[in-house]
């Protein structure tokens, strides 16, 4: 956190620095020197001091077709980082600041950004493929080549620095751990805890079912415990989940593959009476998606989409338990504007009413970045930190 001293001498130059580069689908990253250009009006160039990994960067890093599919590029996602540098334009950021980078975007500016209706921002959310937030295909990296490398979510954080748009750029409370905080600019408590609390706004006494018992699955879970959920049952293949879960408040387990001849949303329709008030698909899976629907009670059965699957696939829901009166809507970033929410919720986290720690089940240095990614593949890990000085 003392290194602003040296920041001052690379003000408006490249840098040169370390970053995993991802050259093909689903081969391991490759440590390179790459270089990193000065910020330009409305960015900020940052030091990342460490950061996570996320389901979302695998699917990404496995795409191997399609117009997302791109590489070289540097992945990463969830992370903190210090202010090194400021381009024109840029009020409210200073040399020094902890930062969260965050992959959705909050211009402050636009309709939906100033309604309190939605998280999506009209003026930005809506361009998911270029590299920079305002100019298209400009990339602010280069390999040693010269050759430009492609950004990811507006973000890349599996570099030791990276430029960011001010759009998705959150200052935060220095008091905040910045491991634990790297937590809140994704899947932890912003899409899970979020969805819980804006978009299904679960209440007291409700009943659960939470498909995948990832770190967003988990979230959701810290979500609704808070909001005082009677009882909230996790469904996973993996049944080492279970245990884990019972730390997020989940009261019931489902494992799919020991329900016999019983469809899941069979079983959860019996253990609740006919139906959970809400359900949330966290694997990203069509097929689960339709289960999760109709585990949810006719009239007024809720689902949260939250798991991101491979190409946007389409979904299938059967007419006649939509007309009955469920409801389904999808959500991304747990509903959160970012500028507004984050603060809030690193609030919640020096209460101690947020529970981040247990998120964190591994820590890696950055050489070792491969390996987070076995460790979620595996179903070993929940969250892995990787410190990019260590
Ligand atoms: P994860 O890999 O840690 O967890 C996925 C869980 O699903 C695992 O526990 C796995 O065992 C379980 N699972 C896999 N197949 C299953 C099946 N058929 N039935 C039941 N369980 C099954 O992933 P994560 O980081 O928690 O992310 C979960 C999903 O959420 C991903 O699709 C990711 O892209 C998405 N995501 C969405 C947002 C958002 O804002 N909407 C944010 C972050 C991540
Ligand atoms: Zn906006």
């Amino acid at each position: 956190m003392d290194k602003t001293s040296s920041f001052s001498i690379q003000k408006g130059k490249p840098i040169r620095c370390k970053a995993a580069l991802c050259r093909k689908a689903g081969e391991a990253l490759v440590m390179e020197e790459i270089q990193v250009d000065p910020p330009q009006a409305y960015e900020v160039r940052i030091k990342i001091i460490c950061t996570s990994l996320c389901h979302t960067d695998v699917t990404f890093w496995k795409l191997d077709s399609g117009p997302l599919a791109r590489f070289p590029r540097i992945l990463g996602h969830e992370s903190v980082g210090l202010v090194e540098s400021i381009g024109e334009h840029v009020d409210g950021f200073k040399q020094g600041d902890v930062v969260l980078p965050v992959f959705h975007p909050n211009c402050e500016e636009c309709k939906d950004c100033k309604s309190s209706k939605s998280n999506w921002c009209a003026r930005y959310a809506n361009d998911s493929i270029s590299n920079t937030r305002r100019y298209g295909m400009a990339s602010r990296f280069k390999d040693s080549t010269g050759e430009d490398i492609h950004h990811f979510l507006f973000v890349s954080s599996f570099s030791e620095y990276t430029v960011v748009d001010i759009a998705h750029l959150v200052k935060i409370s220095p008091d905040i751990p910045v491991q634990k905080a790297a937590l809140l600019s994704c899947g932890v408590s912003t899409a899970g805890v979020g969805a819980a609390w804006k978009v299904a706004n679960v209440e007291e006494g409700s009943t659960v079912a939470v498909f995948g018992l990832g770190a967003v699955g988990l979230a959701v879970a810290e979500g609704a415990r808070l909001r005082g959920a009677a009882k909230i049952i996790g469904v996973d293949l993996n049944p080492d989940k279970f245990e884990l879960g019972k730390k997020f408040g989940f009261t019931d387990f489902v494992n799919p593959t020991l329900c016999g001849e019983k469809k899941v949303s069979e079983v959860i329709k019996e253990m609740t009476g006919g139906g959970v008030d809400y359900s949330f698909e966290c694997v990203g899976l069509p097929s689960i998606l339709s289960e999760a629907f109709i585990s949810t009670r006719t009239g007024s059965g809720k689902t949260v989409m939250l798991g991101m699957g491979k190409h946007a696939a389409p979904i299938s829901l059967g007419s006649f338990d939509l007309l009955s009166g469920r409801t389904i809507c999808g959500s991304l970033f747990g509903g959160l504007k970012s500028k507004l929410d984050i603060p809030v919720l690193v609030d919640h986290y020096l209460k101690k009413e947020l529970n981040l720690d247990s998120f964190i089940t591994h820590e890696l240095k950055f050489q070792e970045i491969n390996k987070a990614f076995e460790l979620l593949e595996e179903g070993k890990s929940l969250r892995c930190i990787i410190w990019m000085d260590k």
